[in-house]
């Protein structure tokens, strides 16, 4: 069978994900849901989405009663997260949430378990948990190829433009770069390590108090420490340009990547070599796995229900916990 997904917000990289969709072989984009006519028009011909699959923010709960409709697939601002998982759980629908799943911990627990009492799956778009490059450099690691992992290293990071933009807005994104960039670290360093972490130190920096409002991130600088002993240290910033690269090190060799998250291809380089395994577009293989997982039950190798979301969710309330407090956080996930 097919899943059959309508996207919720058309915006930039709502377009990404249904132009990825054309490739997959187990999803299919039959419904959007969008506050702004003209784009429904376009998306209609495009995709070929009849009238009848096409909602509003105030009238898409009647997707309840739409058969053409498996899952809804959220790609609004961050904030938006929360109450439209709620009503989609409610529709009966499964949920597919673009990261951050929500803007806090409280709010991302409230979404797994609104979605595990309709019964409906609710998976976040961790569209990494599905590269070969990624999932081969942690195949190596869980079989003893590095030896006993001691660090790992994360740098995410983008210099943001236009100052009026959701990003921007505490209210839209519930943070700056954290929330948005940062988390690829973040979640960068719990897949490659394979451990949860026990604590968490922060400092933040802020150069631009204008463009970066109280509650918007700059730039964060943050460790993640492991039952084992490994520590994570990771920049989350929208100061600097060029910052995508991870770094994991043990006793017995190094993994390297560089770009680690971008849509790109992901170039990888461990001590006996390069990876560099075929590029797949992320979004094609992602929706093909996900349709795997709703429909037919799969397990992927990473994890990306809603669960893994509130971890990442956890780490963030801790990161902005940490940088205020300058003390050390500790962290049960
Ligand atoms: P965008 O601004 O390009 O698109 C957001 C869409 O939401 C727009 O079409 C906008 O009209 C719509 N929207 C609905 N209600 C809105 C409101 N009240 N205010 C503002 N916009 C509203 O943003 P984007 O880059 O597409 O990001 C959307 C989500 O996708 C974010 O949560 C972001 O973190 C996530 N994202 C994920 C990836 C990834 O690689 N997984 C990449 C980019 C963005």
């Amino acid at each position: 069978p097919i899943l059959r997904v309508a996207i919720m917000g058309l915006g930039s990289y709502g377009n990404r994900v249904a132009e990825a969709m054309m490739d997959c072989k187990r999803a299919k984009i039959t419904g959007v849901i969008s506050g702004t006519p003209s784009k429904i028009k376009e998306w209609q011909s495009k995709y070929a989405i009849p009238d009848k699959n096409c909602y509003n923010y105030e009238n898409f709960d009647a997707i309840k009663n739409n058969p053409d409709i498996d899952a809804v697939y959220i790609i609004t601002p961050n904030a938006l997260h929360h109450g439209q998982c709620l009503r989609v759980a409610a529709a009966g629908k499964h949920v597919i949430c673009e990261k951050p799943m929500a803007i806090n911990a409280k709010e991302g627990q409230e979404m797994v378990n609104a979605c595990r009492k309709a019964g409906v799956k609710l998976l976040i778009g961790y569209r990494m948990h599905f590269e070969a490059n990624t999932l081969e450099v942690v195949r190596l690691r869980k079989e003893g190829e590095f030896g006993t992992i001691k660090f790992f290293q994360g740098l995410s990071g983008f210099k943001i433009g236009d100052p009026t933009q959701w990003r921007l807005n505490k209210a839209l994104a519930g943070g700056g770069a954290m929330m948005d960039i940062g988390i690829y670290s973040i979640n960068g360093a719990r897949y490659m390590v394979g451990e949860e972490p026990v604590w968490v130190t922060a400092q933040e920096e802020k150069t631009d108090p204008v463009k970066f409002k109280e509650g918007v991130d700059e730039t964060i600088t943050f460790q993640l420490g492991f039952p084992s002993g490994v520590i994570a240290s990771c920049l989350s910033t929208y100061a600097i340009s060029y910052l995508d690269k991870f770094f994991l090190v043990g006793e017995k060799g190094f993994a390297e990547m560089q770009p680690s998250t971008g849509y790109g291809p992901i170039k990888s380089w461990t001590n006996k070599g390069r990876l560099d395994l075929p590029h797949v577009t992320h979004q094609t293989t992602q929706m093909d796995q996900m349709a795997m997982i709703i429909l037919d039950g799969k397990k992927p190798i990473i994890p990306v229900d809603g669960e893994e979301g509130v971890k990442d969710m956890k780490i963030i309330d801790a990161i902005f916990e940490a940088a205020k407090s300058g003390k050390r956080v500790p962290l049960k996930l």
